[in-house]
């Protein structure tokens, strides 16, 4: 097992999570057969379940219900992997699993301490998990991404530090190496080095030894600036990697490679690439083919060709609280040829009450929407800005626009369509309004009704497609597939009590889980796209394999779904896919897009 240890210095947040997923792309490109990625993040929380959005960014759900940091969604999109909860290390996971081992009388007539029984938790966490086989080839991966949240230096990575320096050593040479990223601001036009030859130092102190320091830099680092950092800390130039703000996240593997990252790397690690498999090389020269052909293509969409997409939330003042479905978007759009431009409404200020207090910002909010060219209402909790939802959700369905409902989104659209369709004016969600005398939508956990803690429906679930449904585009874009698996994060449902009155009225509950109680997609016929989905597809899309409900939703708004012939659908519907992890496909695949819009995705062999 070969390690790449990604930590950060000086401060967090300037993208250490894009440079290890595009570090692990890179090493995919040369070859490497399995690569996995294990996050650490050193704050007590035992998982990302409980902390706000709109502090920590959206929080990512896998296969198995793991509610995890933000970054492994990157992961999983770059790397084009399945992880585990397993995978996400928190301060308070390490902990918990040492004080049970504690009382469970593992350490018998030992002091517990944080040297050495949580720096030696930590490595063998790592080294076990990294082992975990996480695509279909069922093998061990060759190397492991560790990223390390915060910066070194921070109380609370301490322990973390101590375990990568031992780890460092128990791996064996030629098998660790580490990327330090670090800070270059620009003060009165000049390139300050200060901060970074401070950033390594720190870490040397902490026994650290990065082999590789990343630079981030709002414009290009001019060579004297990298000379200047490598001469003082004492590293090589070729070993300064400067990676400056570029216009769209997925130039980074570009800018990193230019820089000769993959040499680098192969070169610590003493990599024989002669002896990888020429099948695997050219697997790997392929999926970076595609990621170059598709991500510079980006650029040469014309302004004619952007579609406006508003997406209201409650969130949106941090556009990480809803990073997947912002990148299943980017994802949909560049599969349609079409440039993406998100509007990000804030949901109460469609609502009435905004209209007095901040006229402003209720007209702006509303011309936001009328001239969107389609409506996305994201998942989300609690009470705040779901009346301004539901408008919108009116709005799209009555105009007719677009509109695709997300697990709170749908749920929002099945009341919107309760009130204003089948007179049902109080209608509501338990969530929202305890006491509504129709609960169109309730709570219905899966194990036990009276506690809060623990309940919350969470990853991959079955979804099936009804009898007399094949008229459903959505059913199309799945390939027709009866069954479809996708990741689940909610505790309400639609009340099964209102389904038939409800889809006397027209509402198409297409989707049901296993047994048939849980409604999971809801449709409408005779409109050009209206969907909401009980489940999170944005948690399974990737570059080159578009998530279908997104993929329609952004095809309709770029009028194309409209477009696409009857043959194109049937072909969409007929053709053999090639499956994802979870075995589904999509219109992607199958050539549902290419027949609309004319690009060649379906012949890619990368499968990222
Ligand atoms: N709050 C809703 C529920 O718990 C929706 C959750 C979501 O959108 N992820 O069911």
């Amino acid at each position: 097992m070969k390690y790449v240890l990604v930590s950060g210095g000086v401060i967090s947040g300037i993208g250490k999570g894009l440079i290890a997923s595009s570090t692990g792309l890179l090493l995919k490109t040369i070859g490497l057969k399995i690569l996995t990625a294990i996050k650490i993040d050193p704050y007590l929380n035992v998982d990302a379940g409980t902390m706000a959005p709109t502090e920590h960014g959206e929080c990512f759900v896998l296969d198995d219900g793991g509610e995890v940091d933000l970054d492994l969604g990157n992961y999983e999109r770059y790397l084009n992997v399945t992880l585990t909860r397993e995978h996400s290390i928190t301060t308070g996971k390490i902990y918990q699993h040492v004080i049970e081992r504690e009382r469970k009388g593992d350490y018998l007539g030992k002091t517990v301490q944080v040297v050495p029984h949580i720096t030696n938790g930590i490595q063998e966490w790592i080294e076990k998990v990294a082992r975990i086989p996480v695509d279909d080839t069922n093998e061990e991966p060759d190397v492991c991404i560790i990223e390390l949240g915060g910066t070194v230096g921070d109380i609370e990575s301490a322990p973390f530090i101590e375990a990568m320096r031992q780890l460092r050593r128990r791996a064996g040479r030629d098998n660790f190496c580490q990327i330090h990223v670090s800070l270059v601001p620009v003060v009165g036009g000049e390139q300050k080095t200060k901060p970074t030859q401070q950033a390594i130092r720190d870490a040397r102190s902490a026994g650290l030894s990065p082999d590789l320091i990343a630079c981030r830099c709002q414009e290009r680092i001019v060579e004297a600036t990298a000379n200047k950092i490598a001469m003082f800390c004492q590293v090589e130039p070729s070993q300064v990697i400067a990676v400056h703000d570029v216009e769209s996240t997925y130039h980074v593997p570009l800018l990193l490679q230019k820089q000769g990252l993959v040499d680098q790397i192969r070169e610590l690690f003493r990599l024989d690439t002669s002896s990888i498999p020429q099948a695997l090389v050219k697997k790997g020269e392929a999926t970076w083919h595609d990621w170059n052909a598709l991500t510079t293509s980006q650029e040469r969409f014309l302004e004619s060709e952007t579609i406006n997409i508003a997406l209201v939330g409650k969130y949106t003042n941090l556009h990480d609280s809803y990073l997947s479905v912002s990148k299943s978007l980017e994802h949909s759009a560049m599969a349609c040829h079409r440039k993406l431009k998100t509007v990000w409404i804030d949901a109460s200020n469609l609502e009435k009450a905004t209209l007095e207090a901040s006229p402003e910002s209720y007209h702006k909010a509303w011309h936001d929407l009328c001239t969107a060219d389609g409506v996305l209402v994201p998942g989300g909790f609690g009470h705040r800005g779901t009346e301004g939802m539901i408008a919108a959700a009116n709005w799209a369905r009555t105009k007719p626009k677009p509109y695709l409902g997300i697990c709170l989104g749908m749920q929002l659209a099945v009341i919107e369509y309760a009130r204003n369709v089948c007179g049902m004016k109080s209608a509501g969600s338990i969530e929202l309004d305890a006491q509504t005398d129709n609960p169109v939508v309730i709570f219905m956990p899966e194990i036990d009704k009276t506690t809060m803690g623990g309940n919350m429906r969470l990853g991959l679930r079955a979804t099936n497609f009804q009898d007399g449904t094949e008229w459903s585009r959505l059913r199309k874009l799945y390939n027709n597939q009866p069954s479809i698996l996708e990741r689940h994060r909610h505790r309400y449902e639609v009340n099964p009590e209102y389904i038939e009155r409800l889809s006397e009225a027209g509402l198409n509950f297409i989707g049901k889980d296993d047994k048939g109680e849980r409604m999971e997609i809801v449709e409408l016929k005779d409109h050009p796209f209206f969907v909401g989905v009980q489940f999170h597809p944005e948690y399974l899309s990737r570059v080159l394999r578009p998530s279908p409900p997104y993929l329609g939703f952004i095809a309709a708004s770029a009028g194309l779904l409209q477009q696409a012939t009857a043959a194109t659908l049937a072909k969409a519907a007929s053709a053999n896919g090639k499956g994802n992890h979870t075995g589904q496909t999509n219109g992607v695949d199958n050539g549902l897009v290419n027949g609309m819009s004319q690009v060649s995705l379906s012949d890619s062999t990368s499968g990222f």
